[in-house]
């Protein structure tokens, strides 16, 4: 038995032949202290719903439960998985919802009520649109936490400065809606099966407005043409935008010969926000 009085996971897997399929991006984590420190980024977990996307055979769930989550509503694609996360909804009697769902076309807004911290090792195959979905549904949005495990590089995307290398439309989109930290790494071999990159935990703390306030569509627009050519000036790469591109960047004062990644987040909100109402 683990501590929490559950079967160890490798024998849980065996039991209900729960063998890792590639084409859902299942990489499990076995250990306990490992789930167990990722669970308690995102304390305090007795105050909130816990939404955990992909359980698989309940590494994170069990490390959640056992850390204190009041509830936790688990949504996982693969049926197979779904006998043994029952056993830990048994093991913890009220306090494990098992939902048997496609997390990409899940309407959460309308499953969960009230505060919800999302905590997830994400499939990876699904992770960026994930993201972006909850990032650009309406604000504020129904969760106050994400505390989700990314590809390396995929972390370093979301919470890129300008100016660097990583710094594009994720970190735009990211930033403006949230404040977003990479807290730590975890190395390939702490999966079962192994991927083949480092995976990073990232926390994104939704801001309660977000500001300069912008049109979501118009801003992925503008992010799109600026980083689609990331090397040229603005005035070249936002030329696809309109005729007004100029008269917007001189009125906001943002010099046309900077290249994408020299402007600040706010600085594609504002732009987003000047052409949202020259179209409005
Ligand atoms: N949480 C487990 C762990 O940490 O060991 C498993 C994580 S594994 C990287 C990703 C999980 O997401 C798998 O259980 C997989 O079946 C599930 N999954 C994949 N695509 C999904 C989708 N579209 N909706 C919900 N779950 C999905």
């Amino acid at each position: 038995m683990s501590e929490d009085g559950l079967p160890p996971l490798r024998e849980v897997i065996a039991r209900h032949g729960l063998d890792a399929r590639k084409s859902l991006g299942q990489n499990f984590l076995f250990d306990l202290n490992l789930t167990r420190r990722i669970a308690r980024s995102a304390a305090p977990l007795d105050g909130s719903t816990v939404v955990e996307i992909g359980p698989g055979p309940g590494g994170l769930t069990r490390a959640l439960l056992l850390e204190g989550a009041r509830k936790v509503i688990a949504v996982e694609k693969d049926a197979r998985a779904l006998p043994a996360l029952q056993e830990i909804a048994a093991h913890y009697p009220g306090r494990l919802e098992i939902i048997e769902a496609d997390a990409l076309r899940y309407d959460w807004a309308a499953h969960i009520a009230g505060d919800a911290k999302i905590v997830a090792n994400l499939p990876y195959n699904i992770a960026t649109p994930l993201l972006t979905g909850w990032l650009t549904s309406p604000w504020p949005p129904w969760f106050s936490s994400l505390t989700l495990m990314f590809q390396k590089e995929v972390a370093e995307r979301i919470v890129a400065a300008p100016g660097s290398e990583s710094y594009g439309r994720l970190a735009i989109i990211s930033q403006w809606c949230a404040t977003a930290k990479k807290l730590f790494d975890i190395d390939r071999r702490a999966f079962t099966p192994p991927p083949k990159i480092t995976s990073s935990v990232v926390q994104l703390i939704p801001r309660r407005e977000r500001l300069p306030a912008c049109d979501v569509a118009v801003l992925e627009k503008v992010t799109a043409a600026a980083f689609g050519q990331r090397r040229k000036m603005l005035r070249s790469s936002l030329k696809s935008l309109g005729p007004e591109i100029a008269k917007v960047l001189d009125d906001l004062a943002i010099a046309a010969n900077l290249r994408a990644e020299q402007l600040a987040v706010a600085d594609f909100a504002r732009i987003a926000a000047a052409l949202g109402s020259k179209t409005a």
